[in-house]
C-alpha cells in the first residue's frame, strides 16, 4: 500500500515516527496491536461522537447484519435516517446519500453548476472537500501536511473554475464575485474550520457570504462533514442560526460506517437525478448497515444534555491545555465549540490558513510524540481538529490534562 496506509495523514509524515498500529476501540479508548492502551482525541476522524463501539450502536448493527448488508433497492432505515436530517439540519429539504465526505462534496458541486448554469466556484484556503479534482486547491491539512501547493494529475483547466479566498475575509469574496459577473455558482465553505487545525468564524463571518451569494445569484453551501451533528445536533447552520442553501454531511451521520449525504432546498435537489436531470449515483448508498449505525448515533446524540456534556468536557480540556502551556512559557491559542477542538503552537488569533502556519510544527511533533508515550493519542498533524466524545470521562481529561503538563514542561 503506497505509504502503508489507506489514508495519507495516517502514516504521522508530518510529525515522524512510526504510525500506531490498532487492533481495537471502545469507548474514548483505542489499544494498538502490542496491547498499548490510549485515549483518543481522532475519534475516526470525527464519526466517534458517543464513543467508539456504542453498545447500542453495535447491537442495532448486529440486528440489521442479519437481514443482508446491502440491497441495492429502496429500504426503509433510508426513509428514517433521511427524515432524521431533515428535522434536524435547518437547510436540508431533501436529501441524497452517497458513501463518503468526497462524493457528497462532488456531487454538490455538479448540483451548484446544474441550478445555476455557472461554473465558478468560491473556496477558502485551508477548507477541505474530500480529495475530489476541483477542490484540491490550497486544501488544508492532508495536503499541507504533505508539502503539496496543489497534486499532481489536477488538470488545470479542472481548477480554473475554482477561485480561493483566505477564511474570515468578506472583502476578498466580494472581490471575486465584482472580477466574475454572473460566473460564479456559489461558495463551499467549512461554517468552523477542521482542516486547517481549527479556526473559527468571525462574527458577521457567515452572515456576509449568506447575503454575498444572494446578492449575487449564487448559491451557499456549508460543508458540515465534519461539523456535522457535531457543533451541534442541526451542524453549525443551527448554532449560528445561518442557513446555506445546500450542505454537505459525512462522518457522524454514518456512526462509524461509510455514509455521506447532501441535501438542500427542494427547489434545489429536485434538479437530482431521477427526480431531475443532474446524474448522480451509488451502488451501496443508502446500505441498510450504514444507515442503521446513522440513526442509532443520531438517536443517542438527540438525548437531552449531550450537547451541554460535549461542551464541558471540550471547554475544559482546551482550558487546560492553554493552562499548561502558559505555565511553560510556550506560545499558544486554542479554543474549541462543542465537541471540536484545537490549539496552534504560536501567539494568536489565528483567524485564517496563513495566519495559521505560523504555528511551531517542529514544536508540535515532539508534543505529539510525547503525549503518545503517555498513552494519549492525538491527530497526527499540527493542522487538524481534535474530536472529544460522550464516552471521554472527567477521569479520561484528567488523565489528558497531566500528560500535557508534563509534555509542555519537558518541551519548555
Ligand atoms: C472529512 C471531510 C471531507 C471528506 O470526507 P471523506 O469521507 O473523508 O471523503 C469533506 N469535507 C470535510 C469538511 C471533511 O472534514
Amino acid at each position: 500500500m503506497p505509504g502503508g496506509v489507506s489514508s495519507p495523514v495516517r502514516a504521522f509524515k508530518s510529525v515522524g515516527g512510526e504510525p500506531i498500529v490498532f487492533d481495537r476501540v471502545k469507548g474514548p479508548y483505542a489499544w494498538d496491536v502490542d496491547g498499548n492502551r490510549f485515549i483518543d482525541y481522532v475519534g475516526t476522524w470525527g464519526p466517534a461522537i458517543c464513543g467508539h463501539a456504542h453498545p447500542e450502536v453495535i447491537t442495532a448493527l448486529n440486528e440489521a447484519l442479519e437481514k443482508g448488508t446491502s440491497f441495492g433497492a429502496p429500504c426503509q432505515l433510508e426513509n428514517k435516517l433521511a427524515e432524521m436530517v431533515i428535522e434536524a439540519v435547518p437547510s436540508v429539504e431533501m436529501v441524497r446519500f452517497v458513501n463518503s465526505g468526497t462524493e457528497a462534496c462532488m456531487a454538490v458541486l455538479r448540483l451548484m453548476r446544474a441550478f445555476t448554469g455557472r461554473d465558478k466556484v468560491i473556496k477558502f484556503e485551508g477548507c477541505y472537500h474530500g480529495h475530489a479534482d476541483m477542490f484540491l486547491v490550497k486544501a488544508g491539512s492532508g495536503v499541507a501536511t504533505l508539502g503539496l501547493p496543489d497534486s499532481p494529475g489536477v488538470p488545470r483547466s479542472t481548477t480554473a473554475n475554482t477561485l480561493t479566498a483566505p477564511y474570515n475575509d468578506l472583502e476578498a469574496v466580494k472581490e471575486l464575485f465584482a472580477e466574475n459577473p454572473d460566473a460564479i455558482s456559489g461558495v463551499i465553505l467549512e461554517p468552523v474550520v477542521g482542516n486547517a487545525g481549527f479556526i473559527t468564524p468571525e462574527p458577521g463571518f457567515l452572515e456576509g457570504l449568506r447575503e454575498l451569494t444572494s446578492e449575487n445569484g449564487a448559491l451557499l453551501v456549508f460543508d458540515e462533514v465534519m461539523t456535522g451533528f457535531r457543533i451541534s445536533y442541526g451542524g453549525a447552520q443551527s448554532r449560528f442560526g445561518v442557513t446555506p442553501d445546500l450542505t454537505t454531511m459525512g462522518k457522524v451521520i454514518g456512526g462509524g460506517l461509510p455514509v455521506g449525504a447532501y441535501g438542500g432546498r427542494a427547489e434545489i435537489m429536485a434538479m437530482v437525478a431521477p427526480a431531475g436531470p443532474m446524474y448522480q449515483a451509488g451502488t451501496l448508498s443508502g446500505n441498510p448497515l450504514a444507515m442503521t449505525a446513522g440513526i442509532k448515533t443520531l438517536e443517542l446524540l438527540k438525548q437531552e444534555g449531550t450537547y451541554e456534556r460535549l461542551e464541558a468536557t471540550t471547554q475544559r480540556l482546551i482550558s487546560g491545555i492553554i493552562t499548561s502551556a502558559n505555565e511553560s512559557g510556550i506560545p499558544i491559542s486554542g479554543s474549541s465549540i462543542s465537541a471540536m477542538f484545537g490549539f496552534y503552537l504560536c501567539d494568536g488569533p489565528v483567524r485564517n490558513f496563513e495566519e495559521a502556519k505560523a504555528t511551531d510544527t517542529e514544536l508540535f511533533s515532539k508534543l505529539h510524540r510525547s503525549m503518545l508515550e503517555k498513552g494519549i493519542y492525538l491527530a497526527p498533524s499540527a493542522f487538524e481538529a481534535g474530536f472529544t466524545s460522550l464516552a471521554h470521562s472527567d477521569d479520561d481529561i484528567d488523565a489528558t490534562l497531566k500528560a500535557f503538563r508534563d509534555s509542555f514542561a519537558e518541551l519548555s
